[in-house]
């Protein structure tokens, strides 16, 4: 299909939703993560490259701004509906705060790096290294073209 030749941007809500669950921004299927928080250096699925990403430090940023208004919340019911002693509470919240910060920081972090590429930031202007997202037809037909597919069974 001709206009699959050149690279199409996916747009900002999709590609911060497809890197807040790991995913590639661009296809969708290739994982950007290598490991906790560290971004892997290109899509192994589409090519797109992602090393160029400058999230730096606006996920902690953005992880500070939720789970503190969360917490705070939670906080404030909680004195207000029940009395809890102060001990229990020194104990509760902080271990609540960690864990909802460690959870959320990789998936922030990829919704950045979506929110980078959706609008075109640093190294992603060109989509560098990106090639057209195939649709599921067009998959099975180059598999089938490249031979993928009979490789586990020579
Ligand atoms: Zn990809």
């Amino acid at each position: 299909m001709a206009a699959d030749a050149i690279p199409q941007r996916t747009r900002l809500v999709p590609a911060m939703a497809r890197g807040f669950i790991g995913h590639c921004p661009h296809c969708g299927q290739g994982r950007i993560f290598g490991r906790f928080l560290k971004v892997r250096p290109d899509c192994e699925v589409c090519g797109l490259e992602l090393h160029h990403h400058r999230a730096d430090d606006l996920p902690p940023y953005a992880v500070i701004f939720i789970v503190g208004h969360i917490v705070g919340y939670l906080i404030l019911e909680t004195e207000n509906a029940y009395e809890v002693p102060l001990w229990v509470e020194m104990g509760v919240w902080p271990v609540v705060t960690l864990a909802m910060a460690l959870a959320l920081l990789q998936p922030v972090k990829g919704a950045v790096v979506g929110l980078q590429y959706a609008l075109g930031m640093q190294g992603f202007a060109t989509l560098p290294g990106a090639r057209p997202v195939p649709g599921p037809e067009e998959t099975r037909l180059a598999g089938a073209a490249a031979g993928i597919g009979d490789r586990d069974h020579p």
